[in-house]
């Protein structure tokens, strides 16, 4: 088991892909989480992708 230093992956589902992480990101919108985006993992052993909130847009 890899322990990860680093806020990006903590408490994150991580995925393989882009496309997994695209369809954890559609199941989240459908119960309700609007502003979601995928992105790739900076953290080096992990090298997965997340499904993360967009910075707010301005206004
Ligand atoms: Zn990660």
């Amino acid at each position: 088991m890899i322990r990860t230093k680093g806020r990006a992956c903590t408490g994150k589902r991580r995925h393989d892909t882009e496309e997994q992480a695209e369809e954890h990101r559609q199941r989240l919108i459908a119960k309700g989480g609007v502003r979601l985006t995928t992105y790739r993992c900076r953290n080096r052993t992990c090298r997965g992708w997340h499904v993360g909130h967009l910075p707010k847009p301005r206004t």
